[in-house]
């Protein structure tokens, strides 16, 4: 489904989600008009459906805008964010978003943001760029941590240094390949050079970015704000100055403040950096589109897919203009009618277009945009066969005409606004922040962003709307049918497309290039060597706020757990505030499966929530799920042992929510999904077989650290050797090679083979999350669901998998213009205590060399270090890597480098602060109990590591480092593993091994 494009100054770390507490909420003073620190009140509301209180403000000096959201929550938020619409694809706001993270005023240091990263007890810190604006959020539990973030923020973008050097770095460069020697070639550089080449070669993005180019012609929208790679090299320091000096103004910012930290407090600290602005008129750019007075065409074409048929990689797409995105009762109801259109199995469009196989899956933009000013809905296929692009505009709008003529069925009108009403009362502990990007774009567009908050008024209008009758049949009238701005995009892949791109770079660096005179010549030179010294320069950070280790609690919060027995399984109860919502988690461990089977496991599961019994058709039951519950999901699980990374446990987890009065219906639904699964249906089967083996390319380009990280973990321990068939590059390619498949029985057969020798009570335990007073409705229905399951599963005759630890190099090739490594060694499991070295260990590798090796010299997005404490596993890794070759050197020196260097108490505590912020992260309600639940590990467990990481000293670390990383350097006792495009040296003679796709993994 469509989302907006955000470019990430950092990668996002994935960790779990957490909760927001819920106490009555102390009524705030503030009424309209009152005055505060140089700030009027503009509005006061309160949100009950949200539990908070909104309050708009405007400082009166510069005419800054500020929200708070005032709400019984500790994890608070801030952020500060610019209007920067854009007149060309220089990427100068991406470009702009970063330089602003290299040092200001106040903190002339190299890297303020990244060093303050592990000066804090941040649970997120990031900046993004967005197609019209820029926000620099942050979120932290502690106040001191709060102003300290608050303080270092704003200096960065209203007095950051924008050095030319800095411009460099992290924009473009022209530079020697080794930048002191110029024997060596001249080559672009910088970081978001080579994001952006990064970004362009997923064809997912790209396909998204050239319709909203096309879309919006005229309007700041036909441009690239992250950056096209063949205009960022058109950009110049001086273009930078200026568009900051322009665009990062009071006059022209959003301030955001959220959770239960005093109001009068931001606005007291705010205020006293804005009072030395005056106002101005801030620039602006035509961003309302104009409509057209017929429909149009346009197309593009990609790098060709090596995962997927050859003939079947068109993706087409009708996008049609919807309202002004200052109607916010109209963009809910554009949003409720996209939802009707496409979502799940019973909706018309997935019916007629995904059912009947005429594509695969979706096209990335399906769905209601309300990122731009001037909304879109757009309504597409991928993996469309060549002859079939011209039959999927036809069929669009044959729905479209029924859909207008019989309506929609009243349940699935019903079943939406369920999931309305559900997803207020879901909390999570990132709640502040999913506010601020559910209003931001709005926000720049003018809209008031108290009245995106207001669900329950919009829900009220639309059953007025609802109850008038005629209510989307209009809209689809008025925005799909006849509708002249209507646009078919479509993209084709292009057996060429990697090689124009490589000969435009060419081309584009010949012309820089032959223009230099000698004296340009001798900057570059100097300019690298300049880089070189600034970049290994050590540096004094005292000017830089920090927290201290007295600012770790010294006990972890604790989970409250109950156990009983139900029908001879185990439940695990956790019961607290859950705002009315039951939350249900089950494994059941799985018996000895040969490999052959195990890489139908997660197929099986998404064959229970896609292929309906023989009463039903999935179409239906859809439709019970979305009226009944949050979502069931079905997925395999694999951990390790937390006192022997050798012994691992695999199972199937089902899990689901629902609003306690829907208790009995949720487990009636599981018990039917898991007992009548209709695994004949081949017809859907084969949908599902095609939408999953749909875009596997992307999804490795997505996250390819990742993947590489497994794959190369996979020949070091049972667990990730089993994660990597089940969700790895093995498991990418067993699913294209199944989809090539035209004979399903076999298919059937593993399948149904599955069901009997697994989900059974022997093999099953519970974990239930609720609130007191639905304990023991429950009780009653988990009965019925275990009781309804057989007590043993069928035994299947197999071999006991053995696994012996291998050490190689592996390579695969895949058409990625920038690749993906990681290098991965053998730790201890989670029990043992040099586990908290080894990750005090990752993390100052991670910051004092790999952060400026791989990211700052090599030009990759995102590189360092890793240690995971339930595998047991070290690794270095590195993303969107324009030089693999350098990288893997800087694998093997940061071995040599951390034995040999010093810490400082202060780098010790840095460490550890990082380490603490994943830890100490507030949890979702649904989250808490969970590492019992699913890897046994006590509160006493997560106590005692806790202590040792307090521990950790000078000498652990040495002592790790050398145990372990030299230990294994020089036994070669590591693993390799390389995503994307080959050089001469990653060869099979080099002893490499080298995946071709289509050929089963080499394991
Ligand atoms: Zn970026």
């Amino acid at each position: 489904m469509s989302t907006q494009i955000l470019f990430a100054s950092r990668m996002l770390r994935s960790k779990a989600k957490g909760a927001a507490f819920l106490r009555p909420y102390s009524s705030s003073t503030y009424t309209t008009g009152d005055r505060l620190h140089g700030y009027t009140v503009k509005q006061v509301k309160r949100v009950p459906e949200l539990e908070l209180t909104a309050i708009t403000l405007e400082h009166e000096k510069t005419g800054a805008r500020h929200l708070h959201i005032n709400r019984e929550d500790s994890n608070n938020v801030f952020a500060v964010g610019f209007h920067t619409p854009v007149s060309d694809s220089t990427g100068v706001p991406h470009i702009l978003e970063h330089t602003t993270l290299c040092g200001s005023d106040h903190y002339p240091v190299r890297d303020p943001f990244f060093k303050m990263l592990n000066r804090s007890l941040a649970t997120f810190m990031n900046a993004f760029t967005a197609s019209d604006y820029t926000i620099y959020p942050f979120a932290t539990t502690n106040p001191v941590d709060y102003a300290n973030l608050r303080n270092v923020y704003m200096d960065a973008v209203f007095h950051p240094r924008l050095t030319k050097l800095d411009f460099k770095q992290e924009g473009w460069r022209l530079e020697h390949e080794v930048p002191t020697d110029t024997t060596t070639p001249i080559q672009f550089k910088g970081v978001v050079y080579n994001e952006m080449k990064g970004q362009y070669s997923d064809s997912n993005y790209l396909y998204y970015s050239r319709m909203q180019q096309a879309m919006f012609p005229g309007t700041t929208y036909e441009f690239s704000s992250g950056g096209d790679p063949s205009d960022i090299t058109n950009l110049s320091h001086e273009e930078l100055l200026n568009f900051h000096n322009q665009h990062y103004h009071p006059s022209n910012a959003r301030f955001y403040t959220y959770g239960n930290f005093p109001l009068e407090d931001h606005l007291a600290a705010v205020g006293e950096q804005l009072k030395n602005f005056e106002r101005i008129t801030p620039p602006t750019v035509n961003k309302v589109a104009v409509p057209w007075t017929a429909p149009k065409k346009a197309t593009s074409t990609c790098a060709p897919d090596p995962l997927s048929p050859p003939d079947k990689q068109n993706k087409i797409s009708l996008s049609f203009l919807a309202n002004d995105s200052s109607d916010t009762f109209e963009t809910f109801s554009m949003r409720l009618l996209g939802y009707l259109l496409l979502d799940g199995h019973a909706s018309p469009m997935y019916k007629a277009l995904i059912d009947t196989n005429l594509g695969t899956e979706f096209s990335v933009n399906t769905g209601y945009d309300s990122s731009t000013r001037s909304t879109c809905l757009s309504i597409g296929l991928q993996g469309v066969k060549d002859s079939d692009v011209e039959l999927v505009q036809g069929r669009i709008k044959e729905v479209l005409e029924q859909v207008k003529t019989e309506g929609f069925d009243p349940i699935r009108i019903e079943a939406a606004i369920h999931q309305l009403e559900l997803g207020q009362k879901h909390k999570t502990a990132d709640f502040g922040l999913t506010i601020m990007h559910g209003i931001t774009s709005g926000w720049f567009n003018g809209v008031d962003p108290v009245d995106l908050l207001q669900l329950n008024k919009n829900l009220d209008a639309l059953k007025q709307g609802l109850d008038k009758g005629n209510f989307f049949e209009s809209r689809i009238e008025k925005y799909l049918l006849n509708n002249p701005h209507t646009l078919v995009f479509t993209m084709k892949p292009d057996a060429s497309y990697a090689t124009d791109l490589v000969a435009e770079e060419k081309e584009r660096l010949a012309v820089k290039v032959n223009s230099l005179t000698e004296s340009d010549k001798t900057e570059i030179l100097e300019q690298g060597k300049a880089l070189e010294s600034a970049q290994d320069k050590t540096e004094n950070l005292s000017c830089l706020p920090t927290l201290t280790l007295k600012d770790i609690s010294p006990k972890a919060k604790r989970t409250v757990l109950d156990h009983s027995g139900i029908c001879n399984t185990p439940v695990q109860w956790r019961t607290t505030a859950t705002n009315g919502i039951t939350y249900f988690r089950a494994i059941s461990t799985l018996p000895v499966l040969s490999d052959e089977l195990k890489m139908y496991l997660p197929l099986f599961c998404d064959s229970l929530l896609s292929l309906g019994t023989r009463e039903q058709t999935m179409a239906s039951i859809d439709d019970e799920i979305r009226l009944f519950t949050g979502g069931l999901r079905a997925s395999t699980t694999t951990s390790t042992s937390h006192s022997d990374i050798d012994l691992m446990e695999e199972g199937l987890v089902l899990s689901g929510n629902c609003l306690d009065r829907n208790i009995d219906k949720m487990y009636t639904i599981l018990t039917k999904l898991v007992r009548e699964t209709n695994f004949d249906n081949t017809d859907k089967l084969k949908t599902l077989i095609m939408g999953n083996a749909s875009g596997l390319v992307n999804s490795i380009a997505d996250s390819g650290h990742v993947f590489a990280r497994a794959y190369a973990g996979s020949t070091l321990t049972p667990t990730m050797r089993n994660s990597e068939l089940l969700g790895g590059m093995s498991q990418m390619n067993f699913m294209s090679q199944m989809a090539a498949k035209e004979d399903l029985s076999d298919v059937v057969n593993k399948l149904k083979t599955i069901a009997d020798a697994v989900l059974k009570q022997s093999s099953l335990r519970v974990a239930i999350t609720c609130g007191e007073d639905a304990v023991s409705s429950n009780e009653k229905a988990l009965s019925g669901f275990i009781s309804s399951l057989p007590i043993q599963g069928k035994p299947l005759v197999c071999d006991p998998n053995t696994f012996t630890p291998e050490y190689k190099k592996t390579f695969f090739p895949l058409p990625f213009a920038v690749n993906f490594s990681a290098k991965v060694i053998r730790g201890v499991p989670y029990t043992h205590p040099d586990g908290a070295k080894l990750q005090v260990l990752s993390s100052l590798m991670t910051n004092h060399y790999l952060h400026r090796e791989i990211r700052e010299k090599n030009g990759a997005y995102g590189g360092g270090a890793r240690y995971a404490g339930l595998n047991g596993l070290f690794s270095f890794y590195s993303y969107r890597d324009p030089r693999t070759l350098a990288t893997l050197d800087s694998y093997h020196n940061a071995i040599d480098w951390v034995t040999k260097r010093v810490f400082s108490d202060q780098e010790i505590t840095e460490a550890k602060l990082s380490i603490f912020q994943g830890i100490d992260s507030p949890q979702s309600v649904s989250e808490e109990g969970m590492l019992q639940f699913v890897n046994g590990i006590s509160d006493e467990m997560r106590q005692w590591r806790r202590e040792e990481f307090l521990k950790v000293t000078q000498d652990d670390i040495k002592a790790a480092a050398e145990t372990y990383l030299l230990g294994s350097e020089k036994d070669g006792h590591y693993s390799v593993a390389v995503l994307g495009e080959a050089t001469d040296k990653i060869a099979e003679d080099n002893g490499w091994s080298i995946n071709q796709w289509g050929e089963a993994v080499k394991q």
